[in-house]
């Protein structure tokens, strides 16, 4: 199942957390609702977004939702070498991630050849795969064009 982003149908938080068996409560619905409106959102951001929304709600109060939330996966944890984890609503889709090593900004990228192929590895050494992480590191359109050097 994948959940639309911002653009698409809009997003029932308090049907999808019915659905996977959690209780519908408002820090909860904050939370999808923050990351379907800004993806690859860091927990940091998503407590900035849900504590200018309910007000009263500790930090510690969202990481334990977006831990919950990626338990059940309805939402998916990334995390690019040398940076804090982002969330986003986009799940099940096993799509990639541009990076740009000057500015940080991170894009959802297609699987390069459709339906999930990077989950048949090479060789899987016996393991059972259900997920492959790929980041492509570089710089965005915006870096190229202010020609800021890379940041490593
Ligand atoms: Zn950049
Ligand atoms: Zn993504």
């Amino acid at each position: 199942m994948v959940i639309r982003m911002s653009g698409g149908t809009p997003l029932d938080a308090a049907a999808l957390l019915r659905d996977r068996g959690l209780t519908v409560t408002a820090p909860r619905v904050a939370v999808l609702r923050a990351l379907t409106s800004g993806p690859h959102s860091t927990a940091d951001e998503v407590y900035a977004t849900v504590h200018r929304e309910l007000g009263s709600v500790s930090r510690q109060a969202v990481y334990d939702v977006l831990a919950a939330l990626a338990g059940k996966g309805l939402v998916r944890r990334i995390q690019p070498a040398g940076s804090p984890a982002r969330y986003e609503t986009r799940v099940g889709d096993n799509h990639h991630h541009l990076v740009c090593r000057s500015c940080n900004r991170l894009v959802d990228v297609d699987c390069s050849t459709g339906e999930t192929p990077c989950l048949t590895a090479a060789d899987d050494a016996g393991y059972e795969v259900d997920e492959a992480e790929v980041f492509y590191w570089g710089r965005c359109p915006d870096c190229v064009a202010t020609a800021a050097p890379p940041s490593t």
